[in-house]
């Protein structure tokens, strides 16, 4: 029932709530709350919080929801139809093989990781990496946030160990991809994995009647329904926990819609100064400018 975002004051970061356009520190036994890991964690749990008072959104230094993760991010990919056929079309899919567009639909996830090293927040620039790439697109994506961990979890049972959602940018550098036939090279560079600007908790997220939209300059690429998912979120949950522990704190982006750069023809990548902004309500909207 609650947005959780991080901002940054003078004495450091600090876990917030937001609330009707303002966000509200956190703190417990009279110290700030750093990171959002006791509360995903239940350790700390809204009796033990106090509100402070009040700060504008609009005016806070937004960080990462999250400020530290327990291993790389978790990234599913071609999760939707029409995107696993623009990519698979676009000629940037070394790894698909595939004749005819029919057999590009994954018949089970696609699941790759991003270094958390690759994490920034809101605001935060995207760095371009000219010497090593000059294909950089955009993804925008729901991420989901573990709660409780656990292995070889039920489908029935799956939505249970979900903390709450996020939206990621996977930030990819397409013939990077390409030239090294597997996705992190190319996914996991400094600034790679835009996230916030909020965690959701999963009771706030009708996951039905969810929309991933992504913005270039203000004008719409992507837009798609979280139910098109090809491989749903308790599928890649009970997927991911197969003989794999999942813990608390996990992130897991679950594919991205339609719509990204190498989708158009000619392609049409990202340059310095272009703002990327994904929004997906209630979460809010994440944007990011290429440095
Ligand atoms: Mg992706």
């Amino acid at each position: 029932m609650t947005a959780w975002c991080r901002m940054l004051r003078d004495d450091g970061s600090v876990v917030a709530t937001r609330q009707n356009g303002a966000l509200r520190p956190v703190s417990a036994a009279g110290q700030p709350v750093r990171d959002l890991h006791p509360i995903i964690r239940g350790e700390l749990l809204d009796a033990d919080l106090e509100l402070q008072a009040p700060v504008p959104v609009a005016g806070a230094e937004l960080l990462a929801p999250i400020g530290s993760f327990p291993r790389n991010i978790f990234c599913i990919g071609k999760n939707y139809r029409a995107h696993a056929l623009e990519f698979t079309t676009s000629g940037f899919d070394a790894s698909a093989g595939a004749a005819t567009p029919t057999d590009v639909i994954p018949t089970a996830p696609i699941v790759f990781s991003k270094p958390f090293t690759s994490v920034i927040g809101p605001g935060d620039l995207i760095e371009p990496h000219p010497h090593l790439t000059s294909k950089l697109d955009y993804e925008a994506e729901l991420a989901v946030v573990i709660g409780r961990g656990g292995r070889d979890i039920a489908l029935a049972d799956a939505l249970d160990h979900v903390f709450g959602y996020t939206i990621v940018n996977d930030v990819t550098a397409r013939d990077r991809q390409q030239h090294h036939r597997q996705w992190l090279l190319g996914k996991g560079m400094d600034t790679f994995c835009p996230m916030g600007p909020a965690v959701v908790t999963a009771d706030e997220v009708d996951l039905a009647n969810t929309v991933v939209e992504c913005r270039v300059n203000g004008e719409l690429r992507q837009k798609a329904s979280v139910a098109d998912l090809i491989f749903d979120v308790p599928t890649l949950i009970r997927d991911l926990s197969a003989g794999m522990t999942l813990v608390p704190g996990d992130v897991i982006a679950t594919g991205t819609p339609a719509g990204v750069g190498i989708g158009f023809d000619p392609p049409r990548f990202l340059r310095s100064g272009d703002e990327v902004s994904a929004t997906i309500e209630p979460i809010g909207t994440l944007t990011n400018r290429i440095g």
